[in-house]
Order: structure tokens, then sequence, then C-alpha cells
């Protein structure tokens, strides 16, 4: 099984994507994680995209297409399936990654948009932080670790913040995702595949709606 989670910055597609992989075994491939990996390590993407991410623009997506190819190519054969978190972002990405699918003879079974008004991703984002270790998404504000300093699913007390969370960021961020992603939301339905879910639901809510779609 195959999906794309879409939706806009802090709507949770990352809170979700750990739960779908811990209970569906489908392995996360967000293009975010993976751009800011190559900007840690200082590879040639990595340097392209490091100014675009800081100024909450979209990387080109070139570079992208590049990103998220190598690493379904890259997936071993006996995973269950992939859930695309930040991918695609624009149509151009969308169509390439059809061509993509065809060329590897596999397809997206559901496209699951997770709507948030933009004042509530405004705070969830200035207060989230995640563990070092596995990823799992922690908030100042709505979910801290139950127990203090360490991670819940992994025991991690490593936690990160994101240079790109900051209020400006966000705020470009966010017209970027009406802008250029929204539309994706019309190119899915077309197709049959889209999944509407409220993401200002509590996250028990929302994880049990994606169970109800999968
Ligand atoms: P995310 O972690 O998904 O919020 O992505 C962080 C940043 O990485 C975005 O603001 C973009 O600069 C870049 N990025 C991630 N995915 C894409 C994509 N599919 N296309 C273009 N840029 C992307």
């Amino acid at each position: 099984m195959n999906i794309i989670l879409l939706g806009p910055p802090g709507a949770g597609k990352g809170t979700q994507s750990k739960y779908l992989e811990d209970h569906f075994k489908l392995k996360q491939l967000s293009t975010g994680d993976m751009l800011r990996h190559a900007v840690a390590t200082g590879s040639p993407v990595g340097v392209v995209a490091k100014s675009y991410m800081e100024g909450g623009k979209l990387v080109p997506d070139d570079v992208v297409v590049g990103v998220i190819s190598e690493a379904i190519d890259a997936l071993p054969k006996e995973t269950a399936g992939f859930i695309l978190d930040g991918f695609p972002r624009t149509v151009q990405q969308a169509e390439v990654l059809d061509q993509l699918l065809v060329r590897i003879g596999k397809n997206i079974d559901a496209v699951i948009v997770v709507d948030v008004k933009d004042d509530v991703l405004v705070k969830r984002i200035s207060g989230r932080f995640t563990c070092a270790g596995c990823g799992e998404v922690f908030n100042d504000f709505f979910r801290l670790p139950q127990a203090e300093g360490v991670c819940d699913r992994c025991g991690s007390s490593s936690f990160k913040r994101r240079s790109d969370d900051n209020s400006d960021t966000v705020r470009e961020r966010l017209v970027v995702y009406h802008q250029q992603t929204k539309p994706l939301i019309d190119y899915y339905k077309v197709k049959g595949k889209l999944h509407a879910i409220d993401g200002e639901l509590p996250i028990e809510d929302v994880k049990r709606r994606i169970n109800e779609i999968l």
C-alpha cells in the first residue's frame, strides 16, 4: 500500500507518518527530512537546497524529483509500501511522480489531505520539536513527552528544532502551500483518490480516520 499525505506545514503529516510506519509497516519518505539531511552533510543537493529552505520557498522540482526517485528506488523489495510526506508539492511534481510510478510498476492507493487553519498552524509550528533519534514529533503546547526529556517512541533523550520553524518563514511556507500545493487537491480528486481529514481533531481521532480510510 502506497499513500500520499498532503497538507500544509504543521498539519500533522509527520506525526501520522510515524503512526503509519509503526501500525502498517510502511516506510515514511519525507522530502523535507531528506533535504535537511543533505543540507547538514553539505552534499551538492544540500548546497542547492539550503537557501530555498531557509526562505520557506520550494526547492526546484528537478532537485526534489531526483531525491525522491532515488529514495523510492532504494526501498527494499519486501517493503510493505511507502508514505510520501511532503511530496508532491506542485502539479508538475505530481505529473513526474505518475510517470515514475508507471515506470516502476507501482501505484498510489490513497491521497489523504489533512486540513488545518493557518492561525492554528502557526501556533503548532512555533512549539514543535522532534526526537533526534526516531523523528517522533512533540509540541510545547500540545504534546510533551510523557516522561520529561525522554522520547515516548524510542527512549532517546535528544531532541531538535527546525531552523525554518520561525514565524517569518512559516508565513512564507503557508503562502507557498496555498499557491503551489493546494491545486493538488483537485488533481487527486479528479483521479478519485482523495480523502480529506480535519487535522484540527485530536491526534487519536485523526489516526482513527486514517485507519478507516486505509
Ligand atoms: P517539510 O519538512 O516537508 O516542511 O519541508 C521543508 C522544506 O523543504 C520546504 O519548505 C521546502 O523548502 C523543502 N521541500 C520539501 N519537500 C519539497 C518538495 N516536494 N518540493 C520542493 N521543496 C520541498
